[in-house]
C-alpha cells in the first residue's frame, strides 16, 4: 500500500462539484487500484508515503475519440480551406480522408509505430492515462488491421489504449458502390474481432460518408458478436443518425454539431453519451453549435475528446480542449474536466476510471495549480507536473 498525501485533489465524486479535498490523500494497493481518497489528517497507515506538496490532482485524461494512426499529413488542406474550400469541398475532390487512406495504406507498420507514438507521448505529456484510437484510413483489410495492431502497441508506452473499427469511415477508391463496400466492411469485423483488435465499432454516419440504412447494417454486424457501437453523427447534416445509434444503445455519438431534439432525447433515454470535438469544430470554422443546453437538460452525459487526426482536428493537446470547449460550446470548467474524465471513460464503457473514489483505478495527474478550473482557464501552458498511471508515476516531478 501506498499512501500520496498533502495534494488539493479534485475527485469528481458524485454527479456534480469538484469533490475539492483541499489537504488531501490517495491510498493506492499493490493492483494499482484506490482504497482510500480523504484528508491527509485521517489517512490510514501505508508502507510507503509520497508528499504531494501541495500538487493539485486530478483524475487522468480519458481522450475518447481520436485517430492517431495514420501516415502523410494534410496541413495543404489547411492552406486550401484558408482560401475558401470546405471540409465537403476537399472531401469530394478526393482529399480529406481518402489523401490520408493513401499515405497510410503505403506506409509500414513500423513507420505508423513511429508516428504514432510519438503523438500519444504527447497526448500523455498533458495527462492522458487511456486513450481511444480508430482505425479507418485503411479501408481495407490488411491496412486495417495494421492500424488497429499498431494503436494496440502504443499500450507499452504505459498508458491504457482502446481500439475501434472505423472501417465505414469513407469509400475507398477501388469500391464504386457504397453498399458493396459496406458489405465488405461487415465481412472483414469477424476476423479482426478474433484477432483482439476490435474493442468497439464506430461510423461515418453523413452526406459525404454513409447512410444509416448502411450505418444499421455494420451495427448489426457489431451486434452479432456482441461489440458495442458508437457514431460520428450530424457533424455536417441532421442524418438521423444519433437516434439510429441509440436504437443501438451506442456508447457515445460523437460530433453533434447539428443534432436535433429526437436525437437529444433518443440519446438520453439509451444512456449515450455526447462526444464533443472542439478542436474540428475550431478548425472547420464551423458556427453550428452542439445543442449543450438541451442535452444538459435531457441529462446526456457530455464528454470532450481531442479527435486528433491530420485533417480536421490536428491537436495533440486535451487541455486546449478544455478551454475550447468552455470558450466555443460554453461549457462550465468543471462539466469540461468531467467530460475529459469520467465522461470520457463512459464513451469508451468503462466505469472503472475517471473518478478518484476508491474501487476506480489509480489513473492520475498532479499538476501545478491551486484549482481544478485553471486547467480550463489557461490555454497554450501545460502544468502537468506528473502522471500516475496504476499506482505508478511516470515522468515529471
Ligand atoms: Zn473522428
Amino acid at each position: 500500500m501506498k499512501l500520496w498525501r498533502g495534494g488539493r485533489v479534485a475527485t469528481l465524486a458524485g454527479d456534480a462539484g469538484w469533490g475539492l479535498i483541499d489537504d488531501g490523500a490517495l491510498l493506492v494497493d499493490d493492483h494499482g487500484l484506490l482504497r482510500w481518497v480523504g484528508p491527509s489528517a485521517e489517512a490510514p497507515p501505508a508502507d510507503e508515503v509520497v508528499d504531494l506538496q501541495g500538487a493539485l490532482v486530478t483524475p487522468g485524461l480519458v481522450d475518447c475519440h481520436t485517430h492517431l494512426v495514420y501516415g502523410g499529413n494534410r496541413a495543404n488542406e489547411f492552406e486550401q480551406r484558408l482560401h475558401g474550400a470546405s471540409y465537403a469541398d476537399i472531401a469530394k475532390a478526393g482529399g480529406g480522408i481518402k489523401s490520408t487512406v493513401a499515405a497510410t495504406r503505403g506506409a509500414s507498420e513500423a513507420d505508423l509505430l513511429a508516428g504514432a507514438r510519438t503523438r500519444a507521448r504527447a497526448l500523455m505529456a498533458e495527462g492522458v492515462t487511456t486513450l481511444e484510437v480508430k482505425s479507418g484510413y485503411g479501408l481495407d483489410a490488411d491496412t486495417e488491421a495494421r492500424m488497429l495492431r499498431v494503436a494496440r502497441q502504443l499500450g507499452s508506452l504505459g498508458l491504457d489504449v482502446k481500439t475501434t473499427y472505423l472501417a465505414a469511415h469513407a469509400m475507398p477508391p477501388e469500391f464504386s458502390d457504397a453498399d458493396t463496400y459496406v458489405a465488405a466492411v461487415c465481412a472483414w469485423l469477424p476476423g479482426l474481432h478474433a484477432a483482439g483488435l476490435v474493442d468497439a465499432v464506430d461510423a461515418f454516419c453523413e452526406h459525404i460518408a454513409f447512410s444509416p440504412a448502411q450505418v444499421s447494417r455494420v451495427f448489426d454486424a457489431a451486434r452479432a458478436l456482441g461489440l458495442p457501437v458508437k457514431l460520428h453523427a450530424e457533424q455536417l447534416s441532421d442524418q438521423g443518425g444519433a437516434e439510429l445509434a441509440a436504437r443501438y444503445r451506442a456508447l457515445s455519438c460523437d460530433h453533434l454539431e447539428f443534432l436535433g431534439p429526437d436525437g437529444v432525447r433518443a440519446m438520453a433515454q439509451a444512456g449515450t453519451v455526447a462526444v464533443l470535438l472542439p478542436g474540428a469544430f475550431y478548425a472547420l470554422r464551423e458556427t453550428q453549435l452542439p445543442p449543450v443546453t438541451a442535452l444538459r437538460e435531457a441529462g446526456v452525459p457530455i464528454a470532450i475528446a481531442t479527435d486528433h487526426n491530420p485533417g480536421s482536428s490536428p491537436t495533440l493537446s486535451p487541455l486546449l480542449m478544455l478551454n475550447m470547449a468552455c470558450v466555443l460550446f460554453r461549457l462550465t470548467p468543471e462539466e469540461a474536466l468531467r467530460g475529459l474524465t469520467v465522461h470520457g471513460a463512459r464513451a469508451l464503457g468503462l466505469r472503472d476510471r475517471g473518478q478518484l473514489v476508491p474501487g476506480q483505478r489509480a489513473d492520475f495527474c498532479l499538476w501545478d495549480g491551486g484549482h481544478p478550473r485553471e486547467l480550463a482557464a489557461c490555454f497554450g501552458h501545460n502544468p502537468l507536473k506528473a502522471r500516475v498511471f496504476k499506482g505508478r508515476i511516470q515522468g515529471g516531478a
